[in-house]
Parts: structure tokens; sequence; C-alpha cells
């Protein structure tokens, strides 16, 4: 592929759509808990500033399904990115129509528009060519700076870029596709694959293929319990689905037949319920009782996930051990945090929930790179190509 980076782009001076990734967590007072997206575009930004571009600012913001939805405007968001640039962010009430084409047009050198939440349009998610026309007919240049939508072939990560003829990738797509490309290309060994979260049967896909690639694999969160259940083992209330048993048993076949190492949870924390405060005891894979659900690793399985990963070269890391939102169930998976800073591994966490433990951990700046695309990064991963990537070819 011959992708043009920004350094080759002709930005100067030039009106530029720039695709960011500003999906932000948010509170009930929409004040944003955690900036760290809107952090990772501000190098292409400032990049783009110092070249003098008219900047057009695009994202989305959750799930409006089309409709335009107050607590998912992007103003918040605006405000946030004028703070951090120390400069007017123009904020149009809408992603295209006349109020964005006129200030579009208006746009002086160095000036950043941010537009109105793009899934506020059904166009976006469907792709509609007429709206991707109009995000187009804002810019001359398109860049993408978004890698956690770029498994998505929505209006503006596709539709747009097939219209724009100078286009390219961000700073940050840049940094993610050198990074994970290290693991693909020729990963240091043994490579060990760590896993967890809960929705199995989104991921076992994707672990399936991976296991061509890695060494080892370990297997934490919920996932883990479909993979223990295919063994026999019986977790109570722990949550699974029989379809995710019945995969992770198949998959448990392959990995046995191409040599890829298998572990699995030895012991659990093992709770009544999720209420925050709870009761939780700690019960092994022979003593799991009937009326309690695993919420976490236990602190044997702690101590072997870390044993595991002491002599790895590489190491990709997606999904959380436990549910680590409700302390203290985050335990487990501060303890890989912890194991993976110790780790001489050429280190990726995968985005999502796995780049918010670690940088929850205080530990984000000991890992070689952490992803901000969770999906995106398993799909590159897979070796598929991102819609939005072929976008930018040619
Ligand atoms: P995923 O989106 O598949 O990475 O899953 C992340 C979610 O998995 C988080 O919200 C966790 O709370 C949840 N999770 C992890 N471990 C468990 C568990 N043992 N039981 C229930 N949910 C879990």
């Amino acid at each position: 592929m011959a992708i043009k980076k920004l350094s080759e782009l002709p930005v100067d001076n030039r009106r530029v759509f720039l695709r960011v990734d500003f999906n932000v967590p948010m509170d009930a007072e929409h004040t944003i808990t955690d900036d760290a997206r809107i952090q990772a575009a501000l190098p292409t930004i400032k990049h783009l500033l110092e070249r003098e571009a008219k900047l057009v600012i695009a994202s989305h913001l959750g799930r409006p399904k089309g409709r335009r939805k107050a607590d998912l405007s992007l103003e918040p968001v605006g405000a946030r990115l004028a703070q951090l640039l120390d400069t007017e962010i123009i904020f149009p009430e809408d992603c295209v129509g006349d109020g964005p084409h006129k200030l579009a047009a208006a746009l002086r050198d160095g000036q950043v528009m941010l537009l109105e939440n793009l899934r506020f349009d059904a166009g976006e998610t469907k792709n509609d060519d007429g709206f991707a026309k109009q995000l187009a007919s804002l810019a001359d240049v398109y860049v993408n700076d978004a890698f956690g939508t770029m498994h998505r072939a929505h209006a503006s990560t596709t539709g747009v870029p097939r219209i724009i003829k100078d286009k390219g990738y961000g700073l940050l797509v840049e940094k993610e596709i050198e990074s994970l490309g290290k693991l693909l290309d020729r990963p240091m060994r043994p490579f060990v694959a760590i896993s967890g979260g809960a929705k199995v049967s989104d991921k076992i896909g994707i672990l399936t293929n991976l296991l061509g690639k890695v060494d080892r694999m370990i297997i934490g969160g919920a996932m883990a319990y479909a993979f223990l259940a295919a063994k026999g083992v019986s977790l109570g209330l722990s949550r699974f689905s029989e379809d995710d048993v019945e995969a992770a048993g198949r998959m448990m076949k392959k990995a046995a037949k191409r040599d890829v190492e298998i572990v699995l949870p030895v012991d659990h924390i093992a709770a009544l319920d999720l209420s925050p405060g709870g009761d939780w005891i700690e019960a092994g894979n022979d003593d799991f009782p009937d009326d309690r659900m695993g919420v976490d690793i236990g602190p044997e399985t702690r101590e072997l996930f870390h044993r595991k990963l002491l002599d790895a070269g590489s190491v990709l890391w997606n999904g959380p051990m436990g549910v680590f939102e409700i302390p203290p169930y985050d335990q487990g998976t501060e303890a890989i945090a912890k194991a993976l800073v110790r780790s001489p591994a050429y280190t990726v966490v995968g985005g999502g929930d796995s780049a918010a433990a670690v940088r929850k951990a205080g530990v984000s700046a000991f890992m070689n790179h952490v992803s901000t695309g969770g999906g995106a990064a398993l799909e590159y991963l897979k070796g598929n190509e991102l819609p939005g990537l072929k976008a930018l070819d040619g």
C-alpha cells in the first residue's frame, strides 16, 4: 500500500478534514471523565496548525443512531480542546448543511472548527454517498487519525476519502500501525497473548486467528469460564453461554494441534453478586460454590500468569481479568498491569478497557504501546485490511 503520511500531504494553508476519535467517556453532567483520546489527537492537530491548515475536525460520540441527542453533543469536547490548544474552536450546530459549509469556507489559516457528532446523521454509519459528499465538500485534503474506527466502513472513514484525492493518515494512526506491525511481522518470541473481558463470541474468531501467531495464550476474565467449563470445571453462577463453551472447546483443540500453550485460571474471586462492597471469597477450580459467580482471577492465578509472562519476548494484552469497574474486583487486572511493567517484553495493550486499566494502574508509560482502538487493533493483527486504511490508498 502506498498510503501517504501526514508529512507527505499538501496541507499547508489548505482546508483539511481531520477525522479523529473523540468518543470520550462522560458522566451524567456531561463532564469528560477521561480525555486520553483528545490528548492522543493533539500531535496531529498541532502539526496541522503549525502548517497553517484550516482545520475541520470531525468525530462521533456514542451511539445516537441517527438522531440528535443533547447528551451526546460534542460541545464539551470542543471546550476541552479549546483549553488544551489555547485557541478558539468554532462549533456549528451540525456536521453538514449550510452552517458548517459557510463556516468552513470562511475559515482562516490556523483556525479550527469542530463539527457536531457525525452520528447525529444516519448517513454516517450507513456510509451514505450523499452524506459523504456533503462532508467532503467542507475540505480539500483528508486526514484520518481515528484509529479506533478504522475497522468500520462509515461515511467519514471510507466515503469521504473516496471523494477527496489528497489523503493520508495522521501521526496517531502512523504510530499504531508501526507498533502493531512489529507484532505482526517479526515478533520477539515467545509471543504471549493475554485475553480477558466478557464478549467471548466477539473475540473467539480473533483469538483463533491469533493461534497462528502466538506461542502462548493466557485467558482470564469471564472469557476464561467458557474454557474452564469446556474442560468440565463447574463455576457456579459465573457468566458464560453454552455457545461460548463449544467455541472454547474447538479453540483448545486447535491450540493443541498448533502447539500453542493455553493458560487458564486455577482460582477465582467468587462473589454472591456484582454489588459494590459485596461479599466475596477466594475459590479454586475444584471447590467453586454453586451459589457464587466468578468476578476476578484469584491470587494463585495472578502468580501463575505473572510467571507465564516472565520469559515473554512480546506481549499483546486485550480485555480485563475481572469486573475491574467494581473494586476490589480490579485487583487481578491491576496485577497483570504491574507484571507487564517488570517484563522486558515488547508490550502492546489493546484499547478500551485494558487501556483504561493500564492508565488506572498508572503504568501506561511502561508499555511500548497502548493502542487507542481495541477492535481495530485486533482486526489489524488478524491480518485483515482495515476499511478506513484501504480507503486511503491511491
Ligand atoms: P470486553 O468488552 O469483552 O473486553 O469486556 C469487558 C467487560 O468484561 C468489562 O466490563 C468487565 O466488567 C467484564 N468482565 C470481566 N470479567 C468478568 C467476569 N468475571 N464476570 C463478568 N464480567 C466480567
